[in-house]
């Protein structure tokens, strides 16, 4: 078996296929080398003073853990909401517990010192009532017309992110902080607002940019939504540039960091966000709610998709993050090791954040400190240089804006979540796409595309995925994947109709209950493979919404056909009366170089909803059929397992982490359950030389078997995660 490609060789390729293609008419993306100065910290901390802090928290006491923590970059409070330096701006109001003194300058002091990376962190969204009675204007307006008091501490007011708070005082404030304390960045948090504002500045300035009034309506087609979605991001970008020039004009190598971004569900283009930043934080700070135990990790994907190589910290918090807002609270040990293990493993530099400098509970603190001494003893294989996952899966802040709207989360991300637990459960190492970044450069390290009902897509985004298949790529598409262009307007047939090999034929069952699907041999009397480990099943359960879809005259024999929905009650009349037809709801097919397969249903979705053991099983079937390639790392044995893989400069390293647990969908964790034996197999790049085996948690050197490019291992045991670290020469 051949070795696997490197990325470079990839980037060669696709370089051709740029060259060769012809929808592409963007410009190939200029790689961009990180800045040193935030490229170099690898494990951050913050401190969020409170205002009686000053006089009474230990100031040693936090540099001796700083330095404990082997932290080489620190987050410290500076301005905003309160002040904790003799600050000169009128209406910055100062900390009134500390006097005369200068906490903020101390801290900076002392963290440079232990020669720290440090922002200063302000935070913009609430003012006091003497910033209220000078400039009414700068408090935020609801829909009725009243300005907006603090909602949890009434007696403050919340700002408007797009006027003059913002844009003068603020930037003041940030102007005042770099000159004086010469920090590397500015860290903004709740900078972009409480929500829609319509205060006079806001009415004003939507008004001459758009001719149009603010919107009152959350339909994204609703033409004022509409242009308020991309206007709301221009001023808020337009913020950040003023503030960063501020920052530059202080201090040239500083930077603005803001606090914002995410995935499909976040206000800020991403890809606009990756080109401004120089490092970004997924402030994703503990689980609530229902939220699994992989979600950290998700970030970590979603940011890099748009940062590519640029440093990204992942926020974790120590405490308890449930709607009650406990902010002084403590998580048990297993629940914060997991969070940042699985941020660590999908490329997350770890930032512990605490509020307060007084502690009243000091259970978190050897929690984070082991984490973080393993963290600085193994950093060599922890500066991963690209991930060489085969698997991407996409995502789109313009299906989320234009085609979700209010119903987001259920319309656009229960389907992404749906795929992403199917491709946890599947172990299959994977990473995440922006549907704005699919030139060919960018998605030439990967083998397969996967889709997740990505609804909204332009022409040019379809000609990307056309040229991506045509290049050999597989595909993996479901629901109304791409029968909506990128402002949410309904196609008449799908944009990408010709690689699916159907057509939308204009009706959808929008609630199917008690409906199949069939399994079905193929003319050669075998099973398609993306029926594995259904062998001895004639039929499954559908999903719960199906496209009406015409196939193509040339597709024959389809793997699932339909069972349609029959009476679930009363219970003698619970019997099918329609026992098969030919209603594909699959369409598997070699398309130019690649393999496709579209499932027309919300099998994804449904998958989040029901989890549905067969359902998992389709699509992770269908994933691994696009690839026609051995996956990069195989794992054998029982339970589930976040696995990632990453190059570093002169290794390569597996990242396992157990997410075996009765707490795995709903934290907090009580314990930690460990795997027993695990059967590892890695591709080795091609022309590497395996130099050495380790394993950076369990420790020591496994015994390895080296056949056919593939190095075999077996790992004992893991309790939270292991690292498989490969030595290349
Ligand atoms: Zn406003």
């Amino acid at each position: 078996m051949a070795g696997m490609a490197t990325r470079r060789d990839f980037l060669k390729t696709a370089a051709m296929a740029a060259a060769a293609a012809t929808t592409s008419d963007a410009a190939p993306p200029a790689a961009v080398a990180p800045d040193p100065l935030f490229d170099r910290p690898m494990r951050w901390a913050q401190l969020t003073l409170v205002e009686n802090d000053p006089g009474s928290y230990d100031l040693q006491f936090w540099l001796d853990y700083f330095q404990r923590t082997h932290s080489d970059a620190a987050t410290l409070s500076a301005g905003g909401c309160v002040a904790y330096y003799p600050t000169k701006v009128p209406l910055h109001y100062r900390s009134q517990w500390m006097k005369d003194t200068d906490p903020f300058g101390d801290l900076v002091r002392g963290c440079r010192k232990l020669g720290m990376t440090i922002l200063a962190r302000t935070d913009p969204h609430a003012a006091r009532q003497d910033v209220y009675d000078a400039h009414p204007d700068w408090i935020a307006v609801d829909a009725q017309g009243n300005k907006r008091r603090h909602g949890s501490m009434p007696e403050l007011w919340l700002t408007c992110a797009l006027g003059p708070y913002n844009f003068e005082f603020m930037t003041e404030v940030t102007r005042e902080i770099v000159t004086r304390y010469q920090v590397d960045g500015v860290f903004s948090n709740r900078w972009a607002g409480s929500g829609m504002c319509y205060c006079e500045h806001c009415t004003r300035n939507f008004k001459a940019a758009t001719g149009l009034d603010l919107p009152r309506s959350n339909d994204p087609q609703n033409p004022s939504r509409k242009a308020y979605i991309e206007w709301h991001q221009q001023r808020l970008f337009e913020l950040w540039d003023v503030w960063d020039k501020a920052i530059r004009e202080a201090n040239p190598k500083a930077r603005f960091v803001a606090n914002s971004g995410g995935g499909a569900l976040s206000e800020l283009n991403m890809r606009t966000m990756g080109e401004k930043a120089s490092i970004l934080f997924a402030d994703r700070q503990a689980r609530s709610g229902l939220t699994p135990s992989w979600a950290n990790g998700k970030n970590g994907k979603e940011y890099r998709a748009g940062m590519g190589n640029k440093p990204i910290g992942g926020i974790f918090s120590v405490g308890v993050e449930e709607a009650y807002r406990w902010k002084d609270s403590v998580q048990s040990e297993p629940e914060i090791r997991l969070w940042a293990l699985d941020g660590i493993a999908n490329g997350l530099r770890p930032w512990f954040t605490k509020f307060s400098g007084v502690l009243h509970d000091k259970r978190w603190l050897p929690v984070v400190e082991r984490v973080y001494t393993w963290h600085w003893r193994n950093e060599r294989y922890l500066r991963n240089t690209e991930p060489l996952a085969r698997v991407a899966m996409v995502y789109s802040q313009q299906t989320a804006h234009y085609y979700g709207g209010a119903s987001a989360r259920q319309r656009v991300e229960d389907h992404t979540t749906g795929y992403y637990q199917a491709l946890i459960e599947a172990r299959i190492p994977f990473e995440m796409v922006h549907d704005e970044m699919m030139e060919p450069e960018r998605l030439a390290p990967f083998r397969v595309l996967v889709l997740p009902n990505i609804a909204a897509l332009s022409e040019r985004q379809c000609g990307q995925i056309r040229d991506f298949v045509r290049r050999g790529g597989g595909l993996v598409a479901t629901y109304e994947t791409s029968l909506y262009n990128e402002r949410g307007a309904r196609r008449a047939n799908f944009g990408l109709s010709d690689l699916f090999g159907a057509s939308y034929a204009n009706g959808v069952d929008t609630r199917m209950m008690n409906s199949y699907l069939r399994l079905e041999t193929g003319a050669d009397g075998k099973r398609h493979p993306l029926l594995r480990g259904l062998e001895s099943a004639e039929r499954i359960i559908n999903g719960v919404s199906r496209l009406h879809t015409t196939p193509d005259a040339a597709y024959k024999n389809p793997p699932l056909t339909l069972i349609p929905s029959y009476p679930d009650l009363p219970m003698e009349e619970v019997f099918p009366r329609v026992e098969k037809t030919d209603i594909p709801e699959v369409y598997v097919r070699e398309a130019g170089g690649g393999r496709v397969a579209y499932f027309p249903w919300d099998i994804d979705r449904v998958f989040w909803e029901v989890l549905s053991v067969d359902h998992g099983k389709l699509l992770r079937n269908a994933v691994d059929w696009a690839a026609n390639e051995p996956r990069p790392v195989s794992v054998s044995g029982p339970g589930v397992l976040d696995v990632t893989v990453w190059r570093q400069k002169d290794s390569m390293t597996v990242h396992l982490v157990n997410l075996t647990n009765p707490m795995m969908m709903k934290g907090p964790l009580r314990e930690f359950i460990p795997l027993p034996a695990q059967e590892v197999a890695v591709r080795v790049p091609a022309g590497s030389k395996v130099r050495a085996v380790k394993l950076l948690v369990a420790g020591g050197s496994p015994r390895v078997r080296e056949t056919g490019g593939e190095v075999r291992l077996t790992v004992p045991s893991i309790v939270d995660h292991e690292v498989v670290a490969i030595d290349l020469g």
